[in-house]
């Protein structure tokens, strides 16, 4: 049944990069996916799959394979929005919508789903289980599209989920997995200092919100260097600082803003915690008001032992796969992570790198681009590893 899910994918690999290149053609921001979704319905009307729930939650797309026999219930997901960037590749299949670009892959997310729920479907009377194909729309902007697919229904019954990310810092033929945290907690939060503005030759008169602005930044370093524990890993990042006004001027107002990276729950509840004393006894001192907003995004993306080791267990079994190790914690962050708060399961990286460069664009570079081998791999990686959570394959 292996050697039959792995020659079929290969067999529609052509297709997978047909879709892919459609739909890189055609990218949708975050939450606007409408015409993607119909695309992925459509896709699973013509295989004559039945059972397909859209508007799942917003844009979203639940399409449910059940197998001739019972066993369990797995789901795979895929995100398929994309960002607001104008392509700079100059490939054939360069986006057509000027300013949106799918730049981190999710073209290729959904081309890989969908073309390996082909598959599944054409093998579901010889298979286990029941198979939940989850096609997700805005990963890319907070509060994304997981928490209300899940609110809506996505992960009822199902036993297990897994989901990969192509990722093109990773060359192609590699696995990365990680037991625990993989993806950090992005927060994000803005600082308004309500100073008294007035003449700059006269300070004694004003409260100057610049230089109470700016003691604030560099008191917000010494919570990354001195609060948390060196064990730990965090990012306080201050990315902007907006004040402008003429240069015989005291600034009346500042704003300030960052992003708080975290792995672990109580430290981030600890720098929120510090940044508000910090914000407040600064302009305590400062004897100006101020405003503080900390705004929680995605919680870190924390995968299950036992499946994560299950996962990688399968990638050996996978011809294209050379080379299977841990992934180092990466401080982006994924909203894959509000699943496995609710089930078990893991999150893996399938190394993307394009062949013909040395050093790949990063994800959401305008010259961003995937290997497109790197569908086959997830594809099969994924697959066998459903496969064998359903119980349609011995592990
Ligand atoms: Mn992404």
């Amino acid at each position: 049944m292996k050697k039959q899910l792995f020659n079929q994918l290969e067999q529609n690999y052509d297709e997978m990069v047909e879709i892919r290149r459609y739909l890189h053609q055609h990218p949708e921001l975050s939450f606007q996916e409408k015409q993607t979704a119909a695309y992925i319905a459509k896709y699973y009307q013509a295989l004559g799959v039945t059972d397909v729930r859209t508007n799942v939650g917003g844009n979203g797309i639940v399409a449910k394979i059940r197998g001739g026999k019972p066993g369990k219930t797995v789901a795979l997901r895929a995100d398929f929005d994309a960002l607001p960037i104008q392509e700079e590749t100059g490939l054939p299949f360069q986006s057509k919508v000027p300013g949106v670009m799918h730049a981190c892959g999710h073209d290729g997310h959904t081309a890989t789903l969908l073309v390996l729920a082909k598959i599944l479907f054409e093998m579901k009377e010889e298979l286990a289980g029941v198979y939940v194909l989850i096609h997700q729309h805005a990963e890319e902007v907070s509060p994304g599209g997981a928490k209300p697919m899940i609110e809506d229904g996505c992960l009822d019954e199902v036993d297990v989920i897994f989901g990969t990310h192509l990722w093109v810092t990773v060359p192609y033929g590699t696995i990365r997995y990680r037991k625990g945290p993989i993806m950090a907690a992005a927060d994000r939060f803005e600082i308004q200092i309500k100073g008294y503005g007035g003449h700059g030759a006269q300070p004694h008169k004003t409260k100057d919100s610049i230089v109470i602005g700016s003691q604030l930044v560099m008191n917000l370093q010494q919570i990354v260097s001195r609060k948390v524990n060196p064990i730990e890993s965090a990012v306080l990042s201050v990315g902007y600082f907006l004040a402008e006004n003429s240069f015989n001027v005291i600034a009346d107002q500042v704003t300030l803003g960052g992003t708080v990276r975290t792995f672990n729950p109580e430290v981030q509840e600890m720098i929120e915690k510090e940044i508000g004393r910090i914000v407040e006894g600064t302009c305590l001192a400062a004897n100006c008001d101020y405003e503080f907003h900390y705004h929680r995004g995605y919680p870190a993306v924390v995968n299950h032992d036992a499946e994560t080791d299950f996962l990688a267990q399968c990638a050996k079994e996978i011809p294209e796969i050379k080379t299977i190790e841990e992934s180092i914690p990466e401080m982006a962050g994924e909203d894959f992570a509000y699943y496995l708060e609710n089930v078990k399961g893991t999150f893996f990286f399938t190394g993307a790198k394009p062949d013909s460069v040395k050093t790949a664009y990063p994800h959401h570079h305008p010259k961003f681009d995937i290997n497109e081998k790197a569908m086959l791999a997830a594809a099969k990686t994924l697959g066998l590893a459903a496969l064998k959570a359903t119980g349609s394959v011995s592990s």
